[in-house]
């Protein structure tokens, strides 16, 4: 791959802070946005804005073509078997409250359990949580091992009969790993329970087919895998989605509407009521293009060289190193800390060389305290990452750490 040339279609990565050249290393949070990204963002707004599904005229008619293309692109990045089981959202939160509004609402009763994990992303906690005000819902919690992986074991143990539902995610935001997702729904379809897979860190860097995995909901977030803000995915299977009740009501989702009955629209509209960001889905399917122009196994294999690189030189050079998180299996994301030094206080001096990491709990305070610690401080790494910026970082962790000592 020619990084350089990659790097070219992203301006932001040409900045400097505090007259450093920018490294960024904070791609877990929201990755950047290539031009042709931008630029369809832009064209959208020169050339063809007007509400999508409302018009017979020209540019609604482009705008809507514009929005389902990029939901046929999607269906087929994610192997969906029919673009009635994509449905837009703003994110990977709003794609698990729908869920857990949704299909937990109609269909979990009182003295139900899911299981949910250890490492969860707080979206992956709250909206379940929120289910439990009006319902008696237990929620059980698989455990992790000491590098960072999933207890399998202790999955199969917590099923039992009142087990409804299974939440984990596909890779960790925090330890990087990535779950043996497809093995987790074939034992609980096992036990005739369907599964969410939170995607949120997977879909930027692995392939993913919903039918291969069997998964019963996916959910994934466009900002993080190059694409615009405020878009989302969420897949379901045909099946679920068609018997769950609507999640929000107003414009788009209906069929037909009386103050004495209202009948709603056929997937996927039901699940997406008033007028969507439509922009940025259409923006959503040059993200897919810059991916796949450039193939999702050499991505990984591009960033894994990156993880093992910087790894290892962390853990041979610095003193006191820990990280968090040293599954085999993993996405490029490395969560660390330098003795007893503060996570915030190492975020703080590193962007002052210019290095952009993420530091405190990530959203994952139950996985913070199983780890035992309050924060981390978290560098993770996209396709337009070099070795070079590697390199940079280290220099600047090196001079951090002695700072701090
Ligand atoms: N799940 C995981 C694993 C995440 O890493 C994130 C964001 O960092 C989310 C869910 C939430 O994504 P969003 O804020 O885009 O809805």
């Amino acid at each position: 791959m020619d990084i350089e040339k990659i790097r070219s279609e992203f301006p932001i990565l040409r900045r400097t802070i505090y007259k450093h050249p920018l490294v960024y290393l904070d791609n877990t949070a929201t990755s950047q946005t290539p031009n042709r990204v931008v630029e369809s963002v832009v064209n959208s707004y020169t050339k063809t804005k007007s509400n999508v599904h409302r018009g017979v005229h020209t540019l609604s008619m482009e705008a809507t073509e514009l929005q389902e293309s990029a939901r046929r692109k999607v269906r087929e990045f994610i192997n969906a078997a029919s673009i009635e089981e994509v449905i837009f959202t703003r994110g990977t939160t709003e794609s698990i409250n729908l869920v857990a509004a949704s299909y937990g609402g109609a269909f979990l009763q009182d003295g139900d359990e899911i299981i949910l994990s250890t490492m969860e992303h707080h979206s992956n906690i709250v909206p379940w949580q929120l289910l439990q005000r009006t319902k008696d819902i237990k929620i059980r919690v698989i455990p992790i091992n000491a590098i960072g992986e999933l207890d399998l074991n202790a999955y199969r143990s917590l099923f039992n009969e009142h087990t409804r539902f299974v939440s984990v995610c596909h890779a960790s935001n925090v330890l990087g790993t990535i779950n043996p997702i497809k093995e987790i729904i074939a034992e609980a379809h096992a036990h005739n329970v369907p599964v969410l897979i939170d995607g949120a860190q997977a879909a930027p860097h692995l392939k993913i087919d919903v039918q291969d995995l069997d998964a019963d909901f996916y959910a994934f977030s466009a900002h993080k895998m190059y694409g615009p803000s405020g878009v989302g995915v969420l897949y379901g299977k045909k099946k679920l989605l068609e018997a769950m009740p609507p999640y929000q009501g107003g414009g788009e989702m209906i069929e037909s509407v009386s103050f004495e009955k209202t009948t709603f629209a056929e997937l996927p509209f039901k699940f997406e009521a008033g007028t969507p960001d439509f922009i940025g889905i259409a923006a959503l399917h040059q993200a897919i293009d810059f991916i796949e122009s450039l193939g999702i196994e050499q991505i990984a294999a591009h960033e894994h060289e990156l993880l093992e690189y910087t790894t290892r030189r962390m853990l041979e050079e610095i003193p006191d190193m820990r990280i968090f998180g040293t599954a085999p299996d993993k996405c490029a994301i490395i969560s660390f800390l330098v003795g007893n030094e503060h996570h915030y206080d190492m975020g703080m001096l590193l962007d002052k060389l210019g290095i952009a990491v993420r530091t405190g709990h990530h959203c994952a305070q139950p996985l913070m305290n199983a780890l035992g610690v309050e924060g981390t401080v978290r560098a993770s790494f996209a396709v337009y990452n070099t070795i070079e910026e590697c390199d940079m970082f280290l220099t600047a962790l090196h001079r951090v750490a002695e700072m701090l000592r």
